[in-house]
């Protein structure tokens, strides 16, 4: 069965400051500089967990400090390239 987490609500969240490369993260894609960034790992390790549900999480992205609201359908799994707050993976 696949795995999943259902988002429902309004988040202020931070993104994560320090990621361990090759980890897999769960965050956005900044609507300015594109840079990837984590709000949580990804408790899989995977990259195949199915995100859904009706939340809006308030983010500000750690590469070009811009704060923006992404909603769960934004959210991007990505397994960090380097250390350090965003990827371009
Ligand atoms: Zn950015």
């Amino acid at each position: 069965m696949p795995q999943g987490i259902q988002f429902t609500g309004d988040y202020e969240v931070t993104a994560l400051q320090a990621l361990i490369p090759g980890g897999w993260y769960i965050g956005f894609a900044c609507k300015r500089c594109r840079q990837h960034f984590a709000i949580l790992s990804d408790p899989t390790g995977t990259g195949a967990l199915e995100l859904s549900g009706p939340a809006t999480f308030s983010v500000t992205c750690p590469n070009c400090e811009t704060r923006n609201q992404y909603s769960a359908r934004e959210l991007v799994q990505f397994q960090a390239a380097q250390g350090g707050p965003s990827s371009t993976a």
